[in-house]
């Protein structure tokens, strides 16, 4: 980057918050996907008037810009593959407003989540997406993805809980909704950010509905010896009108890789459920009753608890299964490829079986676990990353992997966006999508590159040095 552009910037923003060392550099330029590219200088605004004047730069000089809350995104969102400036947004994390009686609040987008819900806890109140990167994620990255979680089958995700925003475009800073629950004011832009990862504007402020903590919760541990009974039993659930808070699977690789890295000591099983249900006592009591009633004979177990310790445990070894499964095999690592699909919720163990005939006849080894719930699956292939032959065979099992999504009414992703590793495959029409980035940014210095723009196969950028392939894998020409 030009001398006369690092000044600029230096007239604006305090020297202890730009970063320009080669290690500072090469760390941001990760995020938790298989991508790595290196940015030309990093800063870390304090407020929303820096963000604006930072992009005006930006737009003037041509510069790529791409926000980062924590870099936990799995798909390449926050991976600046043109170079340019990381806004990084921590710096930003004041919990402005608190409303219970509004059913609102007000925040930065560096909130970290588990802050955010720690600070409405005090109230009684919940914001309720729950992300399984919560304890790191911020609220502006989880608005950029339209995060969520296991909750969603009951609370919904990101976008349905966005009232108002504030956010910086090429153009200038601009406020869309309000404080209100309800809305036909025209177009809900806040609502079309939500997802936009990063490639229409800066959000520097979001006004988000809050919901009550409930009274209590309980959760069913059902074992399987066939993934086909979970997921039958996960539709009847469904189907005769029981809403649970969550609803999870996890496959036997997930359950093994769990059990070997953390020592839950979960069930020797084909698949597993782990069902919450919330609400005050008689409701926790009445459907606890039925969902023991429809799994009765097709689960092997089913064991309850509403103990907050045991339930911690449950819930801690269902959000190890994505770092467990790193450690599942010698030079294993679990890669997110294909990682996210959403499906009818009927479809989801037939899916599951799919996945795994892929697997076998690849000669890698899928793991499957997800949101069944809500029809929301995460598949993790786990390969040794630095052999070529392995990143080939597993681009060709993703492709079918999608083939048998499509096939089953899917679609590429429900909860981890698109960026570059789920590109190929994201689904609507991305010529409306590009008209609209034109208008909102016509210069594309919004985090270029990313979604529709994406234009290659999705083995690029790599962060794992691949041995004989270096060239033709870490750069896309
Ligand atoms: C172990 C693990 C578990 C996970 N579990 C889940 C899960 O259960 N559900 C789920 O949905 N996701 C999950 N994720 C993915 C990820 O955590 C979420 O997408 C999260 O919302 C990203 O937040 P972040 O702060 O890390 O954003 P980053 O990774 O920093 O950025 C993500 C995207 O948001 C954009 N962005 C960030 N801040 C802003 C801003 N202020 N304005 C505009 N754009 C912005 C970035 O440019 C980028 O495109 C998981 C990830 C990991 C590593």
């Amino acid at each position: 980057m030009e001398r006369k552009i690092i000044e600029k910037i230096e007239e604006i923003i305090s020297k202890d918050r730009i970063f320009t060392d080669t290690a500072d550099l090469y760390a941001y330029g990760f995020d938790a996907s298989i991508h790595h590219a290196t940015p030309d200088i990093v800063i870390r605004p304090k407020d929303a008037e820096e963000v604006e004047k930072v992009v005006k730069i930006a737009n003037e000089y041509r510069i790529p810009i791409i926000a980062r809350g924590s870099g936990t995104a799995l798909c390449g969102q926050a991976v600046p593959i043109y170079g340019g400036i990381i806004l990084d947004m921590t710096g930003m994390n004041k919990i402005k407003e608190i409303r219970v009686e509004d059913l609102y609040c007000v925040v930065e987008p560096g909130v970290v989540y588990a802050k955010l819900n720690e600070a409405l806890a005090k109230y009684g109140f919940f914001f309720p997406p729950t992300p399984g990167s919560g304890d790191v994620c911020t609220i502006g990255g989880m608005l950029a993805v339209n995060a969520s979680g296991m909750r969603a089958i009951k609370y919904g995700a990101t976008r349905d809980y966005v009232l108002g925003m504030e956010i910086v475009f090429p153009y200038g800073r601009v406020r869309f909704g309000g404080k209100t629950l309800k809305n036909s004011s025209g177009y809900q832009i806040e609502r079309l950010i939500v997802g936009s990862e990063g490639t229409l504007g800066i959000i520097t402020e979001a006004t988000l509905r809050i919901a009550p903590l409930p009274q209590k919760r309980a959760v069913a541990l059902a074992s399987f010896d066939d993934v086909i009974d979970a997921g039958k039993g996960v539709a009847e659930i469904i189907g005769k009108g029981v809403l649970p808070s969550a609803l999870e699977i996890m496959d036997r690789v997930c359950i093994q890789a769990v059990n070997r890295a953390m020592g839950i000591g979960l069930p020797d099983a084909e698949a597993i459920l782990l069902i919450e249900v919330d609400g005050n006592e008689k409701e926790v009591k009445e459907n606890i009753e039925k969902i023991a009633k429809i799994l009765k004979e097709k689960a092997s177990k089913i064991e309850f608890t509403d103990d907050e310790q045991e339930m911690l445990k449950l819930w801690k070894g269902r959000k190890g299964v994505l770092p467990s499964l790193s450690r599942y095999g010698e030079n294993m690592v679990s890669v997110s490829l294909a990682d996210d699909m959403c499906l009818p919720i009927s479809k989801i163990p037939y899916a599951i079986k799919e996945f795994q005939k892929i697997a076998k006849k690849y000669g890698i080894i899928i793991g499957t676990y997800g949101h069944a719930g809500d029809g929301n699956l995460h598949t993790k292939v786990l390969i040794d990353p630095t052999k070529e032959e392995n990143w080939r065979n597993a681009e060709k099992a993703v492709d079918e992997i999608y083939k048998v999504v499509y096939q089953l009414n899917g679609i590429a992703s429900g909860e981890h966006g698109i960026g570059i590793t789920k590109a190929p495959w994201m689904n609507g029409d991305l010529s409306t999508m590009e008209k609209i980035k034109k208008a909102i940014d016509p210069n594309n210095i919004m985090n270029p590159g990313k979604m529709m723009q994406w234009k290659k196969g999705i083995i690029a950028y790599l962060r794992y040095p691949v041995k004989n392939e270096e060239k033709r894998f870490r750069t896309v020409t």
